[in-house]
């Protein structure tokens, strides 16, 4: 499946300060996964303007995961820092976030800090799984040792030919 283009990529976007909340969302790391932002993993789904303010939607990775209130707090300050002080977060479930948002550029960086990124939920709700490839070596020789990794979110995986234990982001 392919990941959803980031939307703030789209520059003719309107009035000129959504370009620049976009620009300070991009800089705020994901509390679980810091080498990738809160863009990246695809969790800001609109920026608006309202009457007096500004609105930004935000869809959490996990529903039960603890970073949500912090996240919300997290992007007030920081755009408050930039001088957008009315900002209403929207927190949006549905629909619920899902691995298939995390973009092109953001799977690379996962691999490049030592993740393998998801395969996307349509191939691991299928039989034949395509193995997972060793984010250090490329190697399909790999096997999970546990269900769950360093998060909740993520699957413990060794593999075989370097040798290197390694986490799987898990498809949602
Ligand atoms: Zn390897």
């Amino acid at each position: 499946m392919e990941p959803q283009s980031n939307p703030h990529l789209h520059s003719d976007i309107q009035p000129p300060e959504i370009h620049r909340i976009w620009q300070c969302l991009h800089q705020i790391a994901d509390p679980e996964l810091p080498a990738l932002s809160i863009t990246d993993l695809g969790m800001i789904r609109a920026v608006t303007p309202l009457q007096n303010g500004w609105q930004v939607t935000l869809t959490p990775t996990y529903s039960g995961c603890p970073a949500t209130e912090y996240l919300i707090e997290t992007i007030q300050e920081t755009l408050a820092q930039a001088g957008f002080s009315a900002v209403h977060i929207d927190v949006s479930l549905s629909p619920a976030w899902t691995t298939d948002w995390i973009n092109a550029d953001a799977r690379q960086r996962l691999r490049g800090s030592g993740i393998a990124p998801p395969q996307g939920l349509v191939c691991e709700k299928t039989a034949n799984i395509e193995p997972i490839a060793c984010p250090y070596c490329g190697s399909h020789a790999t096997e999970k040792i546990s269900e769950f990794g360093s998060t909740a979110c993520k699957a413990l995986y060794r593999c075989r030919d370097c040798l290197e234990p390694f986490d799987y982001f898990k498809c949602i």
